[in-house]
């Protein structure tokens, strides 16, 4: 009797995971990426993912001082509305409230959060040669934004959390669950992250390159980032984020014919932009 009972409470539970999932479906948003045209799949709302975004953007401010450096946050205003206007060409960022930071740190990362909040911390512009590689770093960053990777990433944490629960209330087997977990990562998580790393790097690519700056500047800083001899902290910070093999860098240099049609059609050309003297 006891047996049934649990029995029925398990079918149960697994019933209503499953109708939660049904419904979530339901309100869910599917949705084409510019530029790539990728389907995506969608269970956070553009608003939240912008608030959240907005939230920890101040954060990050209160975090780390803004940098005084002129030439950073030169370049940085230059490239950064020359990108903001041709993004915004792609009709996606009408709720987006644009900020650009300089962030004062040897961290040697950039971000863009949902909802447009652009911060380069001046540790990585210490490497860049030139405006146009800090354009596609810029491009690149936004590239995730316009293509909402944080709010794909978030629905498929939260429907792989609902399947790890669907697999544990159904199957009560600990193996079951820890194949569940580790598959989900390798299979889904990780790959997806691979190919969000290449899908930023198309739309960044082809962004620099309608905003007036050389394409040909986002290989040579990824090869420079990746043969740094001391480049220790940029496999402990950005690698880790924005992993980087010869692939990727073999993508970019396949994909920039494209980018320079795009670039040859520009109304206004940077080139390769302010060289940076680096003079703090
Ligand atoms: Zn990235």
């Amino acid at each position: 009797m006891i047996s049934a009972v649990k029995h029925s409470f398990k079918h149960l539970q697994a019933v209503l995971i499953l109708s939660f999932i049904v419904v979530a479906c339901g309100l869910c948003s599917c949705r084409s990426v510019p530029v790539t045209g990728r389907s995506q799949f969608l269970l956070t709302t553009e608003s939240y993912e912008n608030s959240l975004g907005a939230e920890s953007y101040e954060e990050y401010k209160q975090e780390y001082p803004v940098s005084t450096n002129a030439e950073y946050n030169a370049a940085l205003e230059r490239c950064g509305n020359a990108i903001k206007a041709v993004a915004n060409d792609l009709g996606e960022t009408d709720d987006f409230e644009w900020e650009f930071t300089v962030l004062d740190s040897e961290i040697k990362n950039a971000f863009c959060l949902p909802g447009g909040k652009v911060a380069v911390y001046s540790g990585i512009m210490d490497d860049m040669a030139n405006e146009a590689e800090l354009a596609f770093v810029v491009g690149h960053e936004i590239g995730h934004a316009i293509a909402r990777h944080g709010g794909e990433r978030m629905s498929r944490t939260i429907v792989q959390t609902l399947g790890a629960v669907l697999v544990s209330v159904i199957f009560e087997n600990e193996t079951l669950d820890a194949i569940y977990g580790t598959g989900t990562e390798i299979g889904i998580m990780l790959p997806y992250s691979r190919s969000n790393e290449s899908e930023a790097d198309m739309i960044g690519l082809i962004l620099m390159a309608r905003a007036g700056y050389d394409p040909s500047a986002s290989y040579t800083f990824w090869k420079r980032f990746t043969n740094d001899a001391e480049g220790e902290n940029w496999v402990d910070t950005i690698l880790s984020t924005h992993p980087c093999d010869s692939d990727r860098i073999q993508a970019m240099e396949e994909n920039e014919p494209a980018a320079r049609e795009e670039y040859n059609r520009a109304p206004t050309k940077y080139g390769f932009g302010k060289t940076f003297t680096h003079k703090k």
